[in-house]
Parts: C-alpha cells; sequence; structure tokens
C-alpha cells in the first residue's frame, strides 16, 4: 500500500516515514504543497498523509485542489495542537480524519489502516477469499486456520489483490501500490512475488488467476479432486 506523506517538518517526516515503512507502506514523502500537489495529479496512492502548514501551497489548498479533480483517495490530515478551526476547515474540505500533533506513531498507523480498508468498502477488519482470512489490525493471514508466513513484499502483493475484491490490477498498477518512487523496481520483481505466492497457495482452494491484458486476479476456487 502505497502512501504519500507531505509534511514541511523534515525530522518528523523522516521519522514518520520511517515508522510507516515498518508498518509495511511503501511511502513517498514530500516537504512542500505544491510538489505534493503535482504528484498527486499523476501518481496512485493508497492514502495521504497532509499536514496543514506547508510552504509554497497550503495543506488545505492542495485539499481542495484533489477533490476539485474528484480524487476519492482518503486523506488523513495533521493539524497543530488545539487549532479547532483548521480540523474544521480541513473535514469541511474533504479529509476523511485528522491526527493533531503531538501523536502517537501507534495511533497514526491504526487511523491508516482504517482509512484504506473503508476506501477499499470493508468496514470489518476481517477480509476472507476462500480458505485465506486476513486481519487488517494485524496484517496477518492465515490459510485454512495456519498462519501464512510471508515476506514483508509478498504481504504487500496479496494485501492489493485481496482489497481489489473480484477486479483484476495489471503489473503496472500493482507496482505503483506497493514501491515508493523513489525505488528502483526490477520489471519482473512483481511477477517474482506472484510466482512465490502461488507456491504457498497451492492446492489450498484460492489461487492467483492471470487474466490476459487484465492482470491479476486472487480468486477463490474449489479444492482439485484427488
Ligand atoms: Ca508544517
Amino acid at each position: 500500500m502505497r502512501i504519500l506523506l507531505v509534511e514541511d517538518n523534515v525530522m518528523l517526516a523522516n521519522s514518520l516515514a520511517e515508522a510507516l515503512t515498518q508498518a509495511g507502506f511503501a511511502v513517498d514523502c514530500m516537504h512542500d504543497g505544491s510538489s505534493a500537489d503535482t504528484l498527486l495529479s499523476t501518481q496512485d496512492y493508497a492514502l495521504l498523509i497532509l499536514d496543514l502548514g506547508l510552504p509554497r501551497l497550503d495543506g488545505l489548498e492542495v485539499l481542495r485542489r484533489l477533490r476539485q479533480r474528484r480524487n476519492p483517495l482518503p486523506v488523513l490530515i495533521l493539524t497543530a495542537h488545539g487549532s479547532v478551526e483548521d480540523r474544521v476547515r480541513g473535514l469541511d474540505l474533504g479529509a476523511d480524519d485528522y491526527l493533531s500533533k503531538p501523536f502517537d506513531l501507534s495511533e497514526l498507523e491504526a487511523r491508516a489502516r482504517a482509512l484504506i480498508r473503508r476506501s477499499h468498502g470493508y468496514d470489518n477488519t476481517q477480509i476472507s477469499c476462500g480458505p485465506l482470512h486476513y486481519d487488517s489490525v494485524s496484517r496477518a493471514f492465515t490459510l485454512g486456520g495456519e498462519l501464512l508466513p510471508l515476506t514483508g513484499r509478498e504481504r504487500a502483493v496479496l494485501e492489493v489483490l485481496l482489497l481489489r475484491d473480484g477486479r483484476a490490477v495489471n503489473k503496472a498498477a500493482l507496482s505503483e501500490k506497493i514501491f515508493g518512487i523513489d525505488e528502483s523496481v526490477n520489471s519482473d520483481a512483481i511477477e517474482i512475488y506472484v510466482h512465490r505466492l502461488r507456491k504457498k497457495l497451492d492446492g489450498s482452494g484460492v489461487a492467483i488467476v492471470t487474466l490476459r491484458g487484465l492482470g491479476y486476479l486472487l480468486e477463490s476456487r474449489p479444492a482439485a479432486a484427488s
């Protein structure tokens, strides 16, 4: 899941980006509103974390432009402590949630997960596809009741496929959701992760199928007759 973090306090931005990366997100970081506005016009994100007091373009203006483009991206705004007016204006302009500084990293991560989950239409933290179950709080996958061991990238790919809920996702879009823009990505990387996931899911009743011209799809299918 790829997040755009916009925060002009570079030290704070770096520590937030590090925490979110450790929590399994791909994070792009911008330090001014204008650069963020440009990126948001061209890139696809799962979540925007937006500080409001920003140089070059105010955070509220970044938000206003985003919604003017009818972009439904979930937005979490970061506001100065006690600034009720900013929170109200942000929510009125289409922010989905806010956090007042200073905040706890665990709360930021929990709100990020909740916003992404809801934007995919899930109110529940438990999501299933056949025998594959996913807990979006712990980010653990179980297969037939057993914990499914996954690397960070494999987990990220499987999360995207599961949250697509029966719609195919192509390799480019999958790659965009999983890697930050600064990461150099081998074009075969997604294929390698999908290959490994297929091995781990083999024979389980859930499979990653390839739809020619459309991409990958996570599908629950009856177990093969023995
Ligand atoms: Ca600021």
